[in-house]
């Protein structure tokens, strides 16, 4: 592709909203551009990437034996209703739901568990025609609350979903299996650094799930891993083990000290020099919401610690827990926010505890009285110690579950989610075959996701520097920039155009920089756009010498002219190309 024949424009300026550093040079490369919030047009270079992820895509998944096929974005209310959906995808505002022309409730699907399992049903009649894994590659949308991040958080995105059905649970984990090396092969093929990791499985449900990050510090998501044990957890989902802080020297009885205006654990350490931060109870207030009623939950955790909602919610299985507000604080504690404990709390509220309160002695705790803290509070002694759970975040420094190593703290980008849905859909919506005696089974689903357009997102995150994006070769737009220096030289347009016609017809992707202009703005612009590799045709082009140098490289090499298509052929063939 010639740059003067194509539509190439490059902003100077960096977009002002833009908070990371792919959404930044994704725009100002004109690979995108932002339509409404969290909804983008793909350019020509943008969906040369798409397409190229999406080949890969497709390539590991038949090859697997998965086939594809395309399911529509418009679907009816009853269907979600059928499988019991509705309610908590409206209650958590991420569906696109609306009345059409004829006073029916449709959405635009954010997933497609509900087409697939309608799909199969009186298709897949016997175990004999099982297992079979669907994939379609297709337009997501999800009324994101923070739509952000560029093409990372999207409202409008792109999405490969695939489903498994199997007869038992045995087949299901295997097609899973299956899948988890599916996709192993793809991100590896796309040239990305990846972590597979224990995941919660959210709203979609089921029992298995994990999820497959890129590793960049500007990931959404924290991440638990273990260097010893090779432990590795969503932080959404991690578990580990903490030990009890030290006991108080003496035992001594409750009682009620004032405490003005101490209404976090620092106020209470400035009031307490001595007492440790781990014998300082929070009691921190939640309003959980069903279907058809709301209730306030307390949960009493160390003060060192913090609650994980999303542990707390799956423990309540509910719709949705949110902080509790001041009104029901004031309702619930009788005080004002910051002083709640667990002592004398309404009696419609639910007490829960985090386990980091196991074998605390000699703690803090709120009064539920404004200004007021309790000290010296034992468990069994003063009160009796709520039913115990873990719902803490992990920490950096803790112990992993089989105490053989330590947990830090990284960050990565959620490209991939694959999970065990066991019977979940099939059984919600009577989609069953007949088994080996001729009886009717609900189907042993799995469902796997990746994040087309934000696995570019995520490569440019992990490869890039402060002139422009590092493109992983397999995925780059173009596998090579061929610049000019100057356009209407008689000897540098009969090189370039040689170069670029005999590249081309050995199958190099080349985009050729044949505009007028100065050679600085070329060099910027290539960096901009970060192709993996660059040759520079200019001043030696009657020697037929040039310059050659790979994006990540600090200097240019002088090369003969003829050495140029080995080094790609070498360079594609190692990339697996
Ligand atoms: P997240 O936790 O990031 O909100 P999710 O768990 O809701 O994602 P899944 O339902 O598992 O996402 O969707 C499968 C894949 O689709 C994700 O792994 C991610 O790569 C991608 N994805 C999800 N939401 C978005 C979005 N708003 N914009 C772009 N890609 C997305
Ligand atoms: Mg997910």
């Amino acid at each position: 592709m010639k740059i003067t024949q194509s539509l190439f424009v490059t902003l100077k300026e960096e977009p002002a909203d833009a908070e990371v550093r792919s959404h930044a040079l994704m725009v100002r490369a004109g690979f995108i551009q932002q339509i409404a919030a969290g909804v983008y047009v793909y350019g020509p270079l943008m969906w040369r990437v798409l397409r190229k992820i999406e080949r890969i895509i497709r390539e590991e998944h038949d090859k697997a034996g998965c086939q594809e096929l395309l399911m529509p974005a418009l679907q009816p209310r009853e269907l979600w209703e059928e499988s019991g959906r509705w309610e908590r995808y409206v209650a958590d505002k991420i569906l696109y739901h609306f009345t059409d022309g004829r006073g029916r409730e449709v959405c635009l699907g954010p997933t497609h568990e509900e087409v697939i399992t309608k799909f199969v049903k009186g298709k897949l009649n016997s175990y004999k025609q099982l297992p079979q894994t669907l994939y379609q590659i297709q337009t997501k949308f999800r009324d994101e609350m923070r739509p952000r991040f560029g093409l990372m958080r999207g409202r409008e995105f792109i999405m490969k979903d695939a489903y498994s059905f199997d007869a038992d649970a045995e087949g299901m984990a295997s097609s899973y299996a299956a899948m988890r090396e599916v996709y192993r092969n793809i991100f590896s093929r796309c040239g990305v650094r990846f972590t597979p990791v224990e995941a919660d499985p959210g709203a979609i449900g089921g029992a298995g799930s994990e999820e497959f990050m890129v590793d960049a510090d500007t990931g959404e998501d924290a991440i638990a891993v273990c260097r010893t044990t090779g432990y590795a957890a969503n932080v959404e989902k991690a578990v580990s083990r903490i030990s009890a802080p030290p006991e108080p020297e003496a035992e001594v009885a409750m009682h009620k000290e004032p405490t003005p205006g101490a209404k976090s654990c620092e106020d209470l350490e400035a009031l307490f020099p001595d007492l440790p931060i781990e014998r300082m109870l929070k009691t921190i207030l939640y309003r959980a919401t069903w279907l058809d009623r709301a209730q306030v939950v307390a949960v009493l955790c160390r003060g060192d610690r913090e609650i994980n909602t999303i542990k707390l919610q799956n423990h309540l299985d509910c719709l949705a827990v949110e902080l509790a507000d001041e009104k029901t604080v004031k309702a619930a504690t009788g005080a004002a926010v910051g002083f709640a404990g667990p002592i004398g709390l309404g009696e419609d509220v639910l007490l829960l505890a985090d386990q980091s309160v196991e074998g605390v002695k000699g703690f803090l705790c709120g009064g539920n009285e404004t200004d007021m803290h309790y000290l010296d509070v034992h468990f069994g002694r003063d009160l009796e110690q709520p039913s115990t759970q873990e719902f803490g975040v992990v920490q950096a420094g803790d112990t992993t579950v089989d105490g053989e190593g330590t947990i830090e703290i990284t960050r990565g980008i959620e490209v991939g989610h694959i999970f065990q849905l066991g019977s979940k859909y099939s059984e919600a919506m009577d989609c069953r075959f007949a088994d080996l005696e001729g009886k009717l089974q609900p189907f042993q689903m799995g469902c796997y996701g990746i994040g087309v357009s934000r696995t570019a997102a995520a490569a440019i995150e992990q490869g890039h520097d402060e002139a422009g994006m590092i493109w992983p070769l397999p995925i780059a737009p173009f596998h090579v920039m061929l610049i000019q220096m100057r356009a209407g030289d008689e000897a540098q347009d009969a090189l370039a155009q040689e170069l670029y016609d005999s590249l081309q017809e050995a199958g190099v992707e080349v985009l050729w920089d044949d505009r007028k202009g100065r050679p600085g703005g070329k060099f910027k612009d290539a960096d901009l756009v970060g192709l993996p590799m660059r040759v520079v045709v200019g001043r030696d082009a009657a020697e037929r010498k040039v310059e050659w140098k790979l994006r990540t490289d600090e200097e240019a090499e002088v090369i003969s002219a003829d050495e140029v298509l080995p080094r790609m052929i070498e360079a594609l063939s190692q990339a697996g190309i």
